[in-house]
């Protein structure tokens, strides 16, 4: 059975590094999303895939080996985030894709998180691989449908990834493949800005597989580019009428470079299926300290005992046994204020933060007084809003 093959990578229209690695070599086509500060993304995807082309060279003969393998690469990226504070919890999604010969040649697919494996087929693109992550598994709940998964705010929490934990449980799909047949694997940044019925009609326009990935990443980019895009598509051909693949260079980085590199932010935290439920435990057994952290979180403007503006502490009206408390009275009197502003704060305006109600107030004094007046601190006293 011969392949053709063509892969693109880009780091998108948003972020400056590609976190992303990929692999398209030997009959092994990889694709990992890596996820962590201090360039452990990098360094997680990197692993993933450089340990998983390397087993599949020594050959892969069944499901249970491939399972084996890419369960390798996570000992290797959870064992390194043990080694080097810098990548402690960094982790990768992986999704990859390899054919066994013979008389009915069957893809086998392993994933773990969110990248994906299709199949395009008779004009028709299937998925292969199920995402591990939330909206997935509100999908399978039938709480989501597909299309609203894929715009939904939450579709980038994985539930499972490479190197979090210590064992990890990887999804092998195995499907019959044919002469024709155009397999496309990719990281989420090609689903989060292309939708699959357009990936679908891309796929019957492009011929040229090195042709097609680059219009993916290219489109992706056009609708947004918010993440890093990587997209692998594989030709299944007919054996002798085709020529073999020109090389295709890996996107993958190199590992000692990546170590001391400058700490940037986190871009998005795995979460473990049963850190998942955990957490839900938690917050039901928490739940009143939950509340009296709700009821203490916020900050408002209202009338204390002696018609002043004040800046309260906690929520209008309090929650269950937890009153708001004053945090700071100002010089401004009840019948000073305008009716808009009087409206304002016999309602209570909400702010995020005390500065926020500040600068607020700030305004009022400035267009009612025509200056800012000092503001004295407020007792702590427990007292009850209102105008
Ligand atoms: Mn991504």
């Amino acid at each position: 059975m011969k392949m053709r093959w063509g892969a693109s990578t880009d780091a998108g229209m948003v972020r400056t590094q590609n976190e992303d690695s990929y692999s398209a070599e030997h009959g092994i086509f990889v694709v990992a999303d890596g996820m962590g500060g201090h360039n452990a993304g990098e360094v997680a995807s990197a692993l993933a895939v450089t340990t998983v082309k390397a087993g599949a060279r020594l050959g892969l003969d069944d499901a249970a080996e491939f399972r084996e393998l890419v369960q390798q690469a996570n000992t290797a990226i959870y064992t390194a985030s043990l080694d080097d504070s810098a990548q402690r919890g960094m982790g990768t999604t992986l999704a990859a894709a390899t054919v066994l010969p013979g008389e009915a040649p069957v893809m086998m697919v392993a994933n773990v998180g969110d990248s994906r494996v299709y199949l395009h087929r008779d004009g028709r693109l299937v998925r292969i691989s199920v995402d591990h992550s939330y909206v997935q598994e509100l999908v399978n709940e039938g709480v989501l449908t597909a299309e609203e998964a894929r715009v939904h705010p939450r579709r980038n929490i994985v539930t499972r990834a490479l190197g979090i934990d210590r064992h990890v449980a990887v999804d092998v799909f195995l499907q019959e493949v044919r002469t024709g047949d155009r397999l496309l694997l990719c990281s989420d940044g090609l689903v989060d800005e292309v939708s699959d019925a357009q990936i679908q009609t891309l796929m019957t326009r492009h011929s040229d597989p090195q042709e097609l990935a680059e219009v993916l990443v290219m489109v992706a980019n056009s609708n947004g580019g918010h993440d890093n895009t990587t997209v692998i598509v594989v030709d299944i051909l007919d054996d002798i009428s085709e020529p073999v693949n020109r090389p295709v260079p890996d996107h993958t980085a190199p590992l000692e470079e990546l170590a001391d590199a400058a700490s940037r932010g986190w871009r998005r935290i795995p979460v473990g299926a049963a850190l998942f439920w955990a957490l839900v435990v938690t917050v039901v057994l928490s739940g009143i300290t939950l509340t009296g952290v709700y009821a203490r979180s916020g900050w408002f403007i209202g009338f204390d005992e002696n018609d002043r503006v004040a800046i309260y502490r906690g929520r209008p009206g309090g929650v269950l046994w937890f009153e708001p408390t004053i945090d700071t009275v100002t010089g401004l009197a009840g019948d000073v204020l305008p009716e808009d502003i009087m409206r304002d704060v016999a309602l209570n305006r909400t702010f995020s933060s005390p500065g926020q109600a500040r600068t607020y107030l700030d305004f009022v004094e400035i267009a009612v007084v025509g200056t800012t007046t000092t503001t004295v601190p407020g007792s702590a006293t427990t007292t009850t809003a209102g105008g």
